[in-house]
């Protein structure tokens, strides 16, 4: 508890005792009346301030109002009992929701846990510890064993074992050597490590990570804005059905001579207010997307806003990127075909590739294991879904798929084995190509399935690759719809065309390694980025990150997003039940204000730990 909660628990007890005292003393005289007051301004004053100072800002219908009326309505009703009572129950219910909001923030800050608080500098042969914010890239740092690792970077001297479950919600140790990235999240474990940053504090993945989560509840879910929406135009009407209900049937009692009971009416509008305090909504609603995104983000899965989460239970399409989504990404180099010289062909590709970070890139590289002469290549073009051209010693080379041969109009040679065909040639001179190729992951197969039984009812594979390595993928996972040789643009077109088939309410979803998939990720009603963890595109472009490589982080994902989901229309329903029944119990003269506090703080209470049961979801 933080001290102001601790202020309103003392609040709350002091002024139930003194009530309690005040009725068993039985205090009853018109003095005693006075006395009633002191454990109401105790209990209540806030309120009442609030709501005054709603007034005098012109926006009063709040639940500050709503409760300021009704309580001052019952004192001058002489019903103090009433009045104490509402105010006291209101309290311990806004006391019970802070908590519970702190609570779910608790759980989002246990992944703040890897705000890193200094790195190490090394300076005259003593250490100092200076804010990673003033640290410039480049800068060799220090990360001692138990150390959180500040920024993100290169280890120059040093191996350990990093935990990098605060980033990725696993928690299995990663080893590490020298040339590996380290990301700024993460903890080193054994030993002591130099680091030479790449990125400065604010680009480093600890704090991009940490502002997506902060900013996550700016981005509203239409049951939020719905429900804001509601509270603006519902409680203006509460307020002057109870200020009818008061007056209206008293003066038709005036104007015909029957009984004009004004207090009667005024109890019954009072209690009509306290019952119909839409705060059971306004405060569950937000709180459930709330522990919903804590929830997920504890896993690893980052959800940028409750607009995404709640779009997330609706998926029923989902269209996956191939490469670095389904499969790892890391490619090896199988044969070589229809070359003079392999050793040759290798190094040129590898020289083309220099500068690309597509997997491809990298695994052709990796295989080539020499130090490259960035002095031999200038003019370098990435041409996306096809491959690279460059000059390599002032002559064109081309690196890339059939497309980019046919481009470049290169007589080259088809391959029949089962691979990513890379073919290379130097002047339009063809050399040969090599048949490289990527493993799936392992849960690849499993994910789709649960994917399916979960609801998602038509899967799609979308990929640049040839057509029997989409055929072979797509049969080994069970995915039956599969699109190959797909330029970026391609990929758009499908996704495109498919939202423009579907129903409005079937949601559908798009996931990408994120690098090269951006445009699709942003055009999908849900775009996730697979694996994304350190690169930036990724982060930025996806509303939905999964952070480490496990595509059943998906489903996941999914599973929490619709339990929310569930939570939320539960408590507006039983919200909505018990509101509507008080109401109209109360409207034929059966309900008093105990009634009324069940259908308010109660409600409220109900609704509120009906929502952190979302916050526990990690645990299954
Ligand atoms: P995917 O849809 O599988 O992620 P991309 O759109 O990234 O594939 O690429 C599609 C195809 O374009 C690849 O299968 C490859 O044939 C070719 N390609 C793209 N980038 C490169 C590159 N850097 N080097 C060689 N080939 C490439
Ligand atoms: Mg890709």
């Amino acid at each position: 508890m933080n001290k102001k909660q601790k202020k309103m628990l003392t609040r709350i007890i002091l002024s139930a005792v003194l009530f309690s005292i005040m009725k068993l003393l039985k205090i009853e005289s018109v003095l005693g009346s006075v006395i009633y007051l002191i454990p109401y301004f105790l209990i209540g004053y806030d309120v009442l301030i609030g709501a005054f100072k709603g007034l005098i800002a012109k926006v009063p219908f709040d639940e500050n109002f709503l409760m300021a009326i009704a309580t001052v309505g019952a004192i001058f009703l002489s019903d103090f009992n009433e009045a104490i009572a509402v105010m006291l129950f209101y309290q311990i219910g806004e006391l019970f929701q802070s908590y519970a909001i702190g609570k779910s923030r608790k759980s989002i800050t246990a992944l703040m846990d890897i705000r890193p608080d200094y790195a190490n500098i090394e300076q005259n042969g003593a250490f100092i510890k200076v804010d990673p914010y003033e640290v410039e890239v480049g800068t060799i740092i220090t990360i001692l064993p138990g150390e959180k690792v500040p920024l993100d970077g290169i280890i120059v001297e040093g191996r350990s074992v990093l935990d990098i479950a605060a980033l990725t919600g696993e928690s299995v140790p990663k080893e590490i050597d020298v040339a590996d990235e380290v990301l700024s999240g993460s903890v080193n474990i054994s030993g002591l490590l130099k680091v030479q940053t790449t990125k400065e504090f604010e680009q480093s993945t600890a704090s991009r990570i940490l502002n997506l989560v902060e900013n996550a509840s700016n981005l509203k879910s239409k049951s939020e804005n719905f429900i804001s929406r509601f509270a603006r135009v519902y409680t203006p009407i509460v307020v002057y059905s109870a200020l009818a209900l008061a007056s209206v049937i008293p003066l038709i009692n005036l104007l015909t001579n029957s009984p004009v009971e004004l207090s009667k009416w005024i109890y019954r509008a009072l209690t009509f207010l306290v019952i119909s305090c839409p705060c059971a909504l306004v405060i569950s609603i937000p709180l459930s997307f709330f522990a919903g995104i804590g929830a997920a983000s504890s896993q690893g899965i980052l959800i940028k806003g409750s607009n995404y989460l709640e779009t997330l239970a609706k998926v029923k399409m989902l269209m996956l990127d191939k490469t670095g989504t389904l499969t790892k990404g890391v490619f090896a180099v199988n044969a070589i075909h229809h070359s003079e010289d392999d050793d040759n062909l290798v190094m040129l590709a590898a020289y083309g590739e220099y500068y690309s970070n597509h997997p491809i890139a990298r695994g052709i590289l990796e295989h080539y294991g020499k130090e490259i002469d960035e002095g031999r290549i200038s003019e370098v073009k990435e041409i996306a879904g096809k491959g690279i051209v460059c000059r390599y010693q002032g002559k064109q080379l081309a690196v890339g798929n059939e497309k980019l041969m046919q481009q470049l109009m290169i007589d080259y040679q088809s391959c029949q084995s089962v691979g990513t065909i890379v073919h290379v040639s130097l002047e339009n001179e063809y050399l040969g190509h090599l048949v490289i190729s990527d493993v799936l992951k392992e849960n690849t197969a499993a994910a789709i399935e649960q994917l399916k039984i979960i609801g998602v009812k038509e899967i799609y594979m979308l990929t640049g690759d040839n057509e029997k390595v989409a055929k072979d993928v797509a049969e080994r996972v069970k995915i039956e719809n599969y699109h190959y040789q797909l330029l970026p643009d391609d990929k758009l077109e499908i996704i495109k065309r498919i939202i423009k088939e579907k129903a409005e309410n079937q949601k559908l979803a798009f996931v990408g390694d994120g690098i090269n998939d951006a445009p699709a990720l942003s055009i999908a009603d849900v775009g996730i980025a697979m694996g994304a963890l350190g690169t930036d595109a990724a982060i930025e472009a996806a509303d939905v990150v999964l952070m480490d490589d496990d595509l059943l982080k998906l489903v996941k994902a999914i599973k929490i997003s619709k339990t929310t989901l569930g939570i939320v229309y539960q408590n507006i329903i039983f919200a909505i039940t018990v509101k509507v029944g008080s109401l109209i119990l109360g409207a034929f003269g059966h309900a008093d204000m105990w009634l009324a506090i069940f259908a308010d703080v109660g409600v409220m209470v109900i609704a509120v730990l009906n929502a952190m049961r979302i916050m526990f979801l990690k645990n299954s």
